[in-house]
């Protein structure tokens, strides 16, 4: 029987939810803010035994991969990642478009704009209309539940995996969320229609086809989805704006004030899913002069209205800096693009409160001073980047390529070491590159998990043309940055999977990363540099929050022992 009183739960935890309580049968996914949750969510149920399996995987094409069989299975299957996780992911991801899907395949990808854990905004949606698969964008934790939902049925329904696009204010906040009912796991039913599932030529194009037609009846629900809402009633129709996601909510926290100074409301359209509802957009805009989009991330539905607003109206948005091109949007800058005064500081100045002027004095709030991120005190990788500090100072001819991690805040002040930080995985090909380049001492710093992420198969190209480079992986126990996940696999095994690879066991050094062995390890990772082959040097150390995080739990075990 299903729950129906109202749970107080994040973004992604609704997201979560929603999908359990749709009849989920597998998650998989790669931690990567601000989509963890989400996984942690489900992994918390399924470690107790109340939920279905939840499993971290080696990265985000492996997860959506997993899932697909799952859906092969005729069962529903959920897969999670960051926005730059779906970069991993897209090959699955556009063929997976083609396949008919069995059991339900929802993507809950969190894009995180103002890059607060990124290195970069891209927009998820471009990869829904690029894949020519449905997208959901809910814009309050109430939606994300009953999206996640959804996404599933309306996955079997069109046969297509089904995006469900997060942001991070709405992945990392809490609101109420009242629980629907509980749906039951799909019984097992493999795909018959092996064309469908075999990407073969002849098969890949009738299938491709099948996509294509099945983009009119998206359109159809899209025009239709409840979530796509149109207000022009009683409107000021010769101003149009448009809204998605989170900046649905900032533009109606400023309708009033909006409604004051213009005397009347503007027509609206909230856009909640892709493909865009093009009849309610044109409807929208009909007899408008103007129209502004406020959306959260690129602009998406901005660049799109050209093609579907036949007259002539002015168009402002991010292209035109009416609304901000980059970072999130918030009640101030939507209030900015409506055309509204700022807010009165509340720090001094007055407002009227019920008809009654109220006056605030100027509070004596000191400016705190800005905390850029730093390694934690007593950091391993502090430890390790001493080492690598110390051993590039007496080397000529030095590049560092560096990766995504916690051990990226080495590039900043105090250490300043890496020189590159550009994707994950990117560290070891990207020495290989400066090696060829002619660069003598190439090294690349890795955290244990991104190595297994995508880092081994730079390796495996070190390996195969035997360039010289230095792969310094940071062995930290713990996938660290994204609140201490356990890595895909024990730290023990990365010496094998480096030996496996085909590293010379003569080149594959294992040194514990304290400051009290400074002097020996900068002086063993300054001999492997030299050396005109492929060399691996593993610094080993736990991380402090998973060593606090792990004693935590074995306190606990204890105590429930006794
Ligand atoms: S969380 Fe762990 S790995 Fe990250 S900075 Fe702190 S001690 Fe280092």
């Amino acid at each position: 029987m299903a729950d129906r009183q109202s749970l107080a739960l994040l973004g992604d935890e609704a997201a979560a939810l929603g999908a359990l309580h749709a009849g989920l049968s597998a998650a998989y996914g790669y931690p990567g803010t601000p989509s963890t949750e989400i996984m942690e969510f489900l992994l918390e149920r399924y470690e107790r035994g109340s939920g279905p399996r939840a499993q971290w995987t080696s990265n985000e094409k492996t997860a959506l991969e997993g899932a697909l069989g799952v859906s092969f299975a005729g069962k529903r299957a959920l897969v999670t990642m960051k926005h730059v996780g779906l970069n991993v992911a897209s090959d699955p991801l556009m063929n997976g478009a083609l396949l008919g899907i069995q059991g339900g395949l929802v993507i809950a990808v969190a894009d995180d704009p103002g890059m607060h854990s990124s290195q970069n905004e891209q927009d998820s949606r471009h990869y829904a209309a690029f894949a020519m698969i449905p997208c959901l964008e809910p814009r309050s934790q109430q939606e994300a539940y009953d999206m996640a939902g959804e996404a599933f049925a309306l996955s079997e329904r069109f046969r297509v995996p089904v995006l469900l696009r997060l942001t991070t204010r709405l992945s990392h906040s809490r609101a109420a969320v009242i629980p629907g009912p509980e749906r039951g796991e799909n019984p097992l039913s493999k795909a018959e229609e092996r064309e469908k599932w075999m990407l073969l030529p002849a098969h890949a194009r009738r299938n491709y086809l099948s996509l294509i037609e099945k983009q009119a009846a998206l359109e159809d629900w899209a025009l239709e989805h409840p979530a796509n809402r149109l207000e022009t009633e009683g409107r000021d129709r010769g101003l149009a704006v448009i809204t998605s996601g989170l900046g649905g909510n900032y533009y109606e926290e400023n309708l009033g004030d909006l409604i004051a100074g213009r005397g009347a409301a503007p027509a609206h359209l909230h856009i909640a899913t892709w493909p865009l509802p093009q009849g309610l957009i044109r409807e929208l805009c009909a007899g408008a002069e103007q129209v502004i989009v406020i959306e959260e991330g690129q602009p998406f539905i901005e660049e799109r209205l050209r093609g579907i607003l036949r007259q002539h109206i002015l168009i402002r948005g991010k292209l035109d800096g009416t609304v901000n091109r980059t970072g999130e949007l918030d009640p101030e800058t939507v209030r900015r693009a409506l055309g509204l005064a700022p807010r009165p500081s509340l720090l001094a100045g007055g407002l009227t409160v019920e008809g009654a002027e109220v006056t605030f004095k100027a509070l004596d709030i000191p400016r705190l001073p800005g905390r850029p991120p730093q390694l934690c005190q007593g950091c391993p990788h502090r430890d390790s980047y001493d080492a690598v500090k110390k051993a590039a100072s007496s080397l000529d001819s030095v590049s560092i390529t560096a990766d995504i991690g916690c051990y990226s805040l080495g590039g900043m002040a105090p250490y300043e070491v890496p020189e590159t930080i550009v994707c994950m995985g990117a560290s070891i090909g990207m020495a290989k590159g400066a090696s060829d380049a002619g660069i003598r001492h190439a090294l690349a710093v890795i955290g244990d998990s991104t190595f297994l992420h995508s880092g081994i198969t730079g390796l495996i190209d070190a390996v195969a043309s035997r360039t010289p480079l230095t792969v310094i992986i940071l062995d930290n126990s713990t996938v660290a940055m994204t609140g201490c996940q356990e890595p895909i696999l024990p730290p023990a095994k990365l010496r094998d999977i480096v030996l496996g690879v085909g590293v010379e066991p003569a080149h594959l050094l294992e040194l514990e990363a304290r400051g009290q062995f400074l002097e020996e390890n900068a002086a063993k990772l300054r001999a492997e540099a030299e050396y005109r082959g492929p060399s691996v040097v593993i610094f080993r150390r736990e991380c402090l929050e998973s060593l606090r995080k792990r004693k935590k739990k074995e306190r606990t075990k204890k105590a429930e022992r006794v």
